[in-house]
């Protein structure tokens, strides 16, 4: 029985790594590789490198990758309540998931979401010098 969720639970990690794989690469525009890797030894190294990097560099913008390779490498346990936890403030809110997608921003003055390229705010009339 031990041995059933063990292995229940590893296939159901593996596919949990693969489908947020996916949702990052389609999202986010990482470039995780394929979820092969995770059952060859030491190339699952590399994937939970990649997958960090994605992670780190996409989704959360902190360039930490190293940091959270260890995490996600050493402390495995913790990766998904981590990844899942970003991953839903971007599921629960589309407009912060454009404004990764295409670079939108909120207009400063009235706070909506407009084109990257906007120099006056199509909302509020505010005329942008340069937008930083
Ligand atoms: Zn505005």
């Amino acid at each position: 029985m031990y041995l059933l969720i063990f292995v229940t639970f590893g296939i159901y990690a593996i596919y949990w790594y693969i489908s947020t794989k996916n949702e990052m690469n389609n999202e986010f525009k990482t470039d995780i590789p394929t979820g092969w890797l995770l059952i060859i030894p030491i190339a699952n190294i590399y994937w939970i490198y990649k997958y960090a990097e994605g992670f780190s560099t996409k989704v959360i913008d902190d360039d930490n990758t190293v940091m959270w390779f260890l995490i996600f490498w050493l402390v495995g346990i913790v990766t998904p309540a981590v990844v899942q936890l970003e991953l839903n403030k971007y599921a629960d809110d589309p407009d912060l998931l454009r404004v990764k997608q295409r670079g939108d921003r909120r207009c400063p003055n009235c706070g909506r979401i407009i084109p990257f390229d906007s120099v006056i705010c199509p909302y509020c009339g505010k005329r942008f010098e340069s937008f930083l």
